[in-house]
């Protein structure tokens, strides 16, 4: 596997270990982490951070119960996530979410080859699979919130950079951009977003009520 390039970024990875994030994120977030030894050790150090100032917290007041206390931290931050050489296209995290690798998903056409499927999370934040035929484009789109995408196979391209199997872009409101797949292998990602994405031209934006993206 080529070396990851394209990382979470700290704000997330924070986020994560806290446990504020929207479902839709949290997956993407896991899976990410999954495939990454480099964001998994900085998450661990979050996850440490976080469990010291619970200890603080017993250990500045008097009357706290402070088994209560460590009760919380064994019962709080989610099982650690491992590391895990993929035996197909799907993580094991998102595998758990599918009901199985890349054949079970049930895929709906989105127009020029690109298909997708739906996750179901909350409500709060999106999340879908992907699947773009080599060389071929994802309507070139605005974001409202955030959008993250991780690549789980081949790889895409867009006005910012290259990004391969394990990559994540995160997009905000100010890029816009046509990702592209990379020939010779049909691309599939997972992409989470928190608002729905702004598409230039008109017959994805007319679609886009049904499509639900
Ligand atoms: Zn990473
Ligand atoms: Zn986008």
């Amino acid at each position: 596997m080529k070396e990851i390039k394209h990382h979470l970024s700290e704000a997330l990875l924070m986020a994560y270990s806290a446990g504020t994030l929207p479902e839709a994120f949290n997956l993407l977030v896991a899976t990410h982490i999954s495939m990454c030894d480099e964001c998994r050790v900085r998450l661990e150090a979050f996850d440490t951070v976080g469990g010291a100032l619970l200890d603080d917290a017993a250990d500045n007041t008097s009357n706290v119960d402070f088994n209560a206390t460590l009760r919380l931290i064994e019962g709080g931050p989610k099982d650690p996530i491992r590391f895990e050489h993929a035996k197909g296209v799907l993580p094991s995290v998102l595998q758990e979410y599918v009901g199985g690798d890349v054949d079970s998903v049930k895929w709906r056409s989105v127009g020029m080859g690109v298909r997708q499927a739906i996750l179901k999370t909350s409500k709060e934040a999106s999340v879908r699979l992907l699947h773009i035929p080599a060389g071929c484009a994802v309507p070139d789109h605005g974001h409202r919130g955030t959008e993250l995408t991780l690549v789980l196979q081949g790889a895409f391209r867009d006005e910012e950079d290259r990004f391969d199997r394990g990559d994540v872009e995160i997009a905000t409101e100010d890029l816009e951009h046509t990702p592209v797949a990379e020939p010779g292998e049909d691309c599939i990602c997972l992409a989470a977003t928190d608002a729905p994405l702004r598409f230039r031209s008109l017959i994805p934006r007319i679609a886009q009520p049904f499509l639900r993206i």
